[in-house]
């Protein structure tokens, strides 16, 4: 479905980023993966894709914290595949305190990773997009693009953020064949839930597999973590000629959590 289409996916060296690429890469999809990861890591993970699905498979390890190393990325993209057809800003991580402790510097930094991140390679993405007349831009927020939780003010502020930024690039591309989602997961059991409930675990005295039932899956009616599969199949659908009349779509991937 997606052969000769390029899907340029941040933060895909684990969890939800990785799901999504293998899902997109299934389709026929070129993939250049991205995300903070070692050499021998990033070959073993270019190969994986690239032997399992017989797609072309490139890597960028820039830290998108810094918009200099994104305008890097894009022009390894533009240069040696053409330019990404589908973009999923999909990088961000977590950190938990209280507002009156909560340290500046992870602000900062959830900010512009989770954030402003998305904002430059989308602005960097949309052209090429435009003159092409198709693109498909997924943003991954987060149940917290919707509702808030204690101790996530960063995290809270930038996926409400980026819920905004998805219905502006949704509008802005609307008749040029451009479509801007954003897919909001529950709890996935990712890498960055894992240091979540270790965190939250020391945090609140309580053993993990307490947290992972009372704290994390207490707000999620199905009591079941949502897959990096489950994921992967939406960001397919999004790129599917089924998907081309969502735009600007929040779309809840939660168990029920944001129905209560
Ligand atoms: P993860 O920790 O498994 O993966 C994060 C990815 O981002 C990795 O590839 C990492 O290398 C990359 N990354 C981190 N810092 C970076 C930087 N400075 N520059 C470039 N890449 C960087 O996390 P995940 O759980 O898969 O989360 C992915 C996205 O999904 C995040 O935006 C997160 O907010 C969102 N999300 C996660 C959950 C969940 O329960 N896991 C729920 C809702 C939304």
């Amino acid at each position: 479905m997606l052969q000769g289409k390029t899907a340029l996916v941040t933060g895909s060296t684990s969890g939800i980023g990785l799901g999504i690429a293998k899902a997109l890469a299934k389709q026929g999809a070129d993939i250049v993966l991205s995300g903070l990861a070692s050499d021998a890591e990033a070959d073993a993970l270019k190969s994986e894709l690239s032997d399992s699905f017989g797609v072309r498979v490139g890597f960028s390890g820039a830290n998108l914290t810094d918009p200099d190393a994104i305008e890097g990325m894009m022009g390894y993209v533009a240069r040696d595949f053409g330019g990404a057809d589908i973009l999923v800003n999909n990088a961000g991580v977590q950190h938990v305190a209280p507002i009156e402790d909560f340290p500046v510097s992870r602000w900062d930094l959830i900010i512009s990773l989770n954030l402003s991140a998305a904002f430059h390679t989308t602005r960097m993405a949309i052209s090429g997009m435009k003159e092409k007349g198709w693109g498909r831009i997924i943003n991954t927020a987060s149940a917290h693009a919707l509702v808030a939780s204690p101790y996530k003010a960063a995290y809270v502020a930038a996926k409400h953020g980026i819920a905004g930024l998805t219905k502006v690039v949704a509008l802005e591309g609307a008749e040029h064949g451009v479509r801007c989602n954003a897919i909001c997961p529950g709890y996935v059991y990712t890498p960055l839930v894992e240091g979540q409930v270790a965190d939250t675990a020391k945090a609140r005295g309580m053993t993990e597999e307490e947290v992972k039932r009372d704290v994390l899956l207490a707000a999620q009616p199905t009591k079941e973590f949502v897959t990096t599969e489950q994921i992967g199949d939406m960001a397919v659908f999004l790129c599917s000629a089924g998907g081309a009349s969502m735009n600007g779509s929040i779309i809840q991937m939660d168990g029920g959590w944001t129905a209560q």
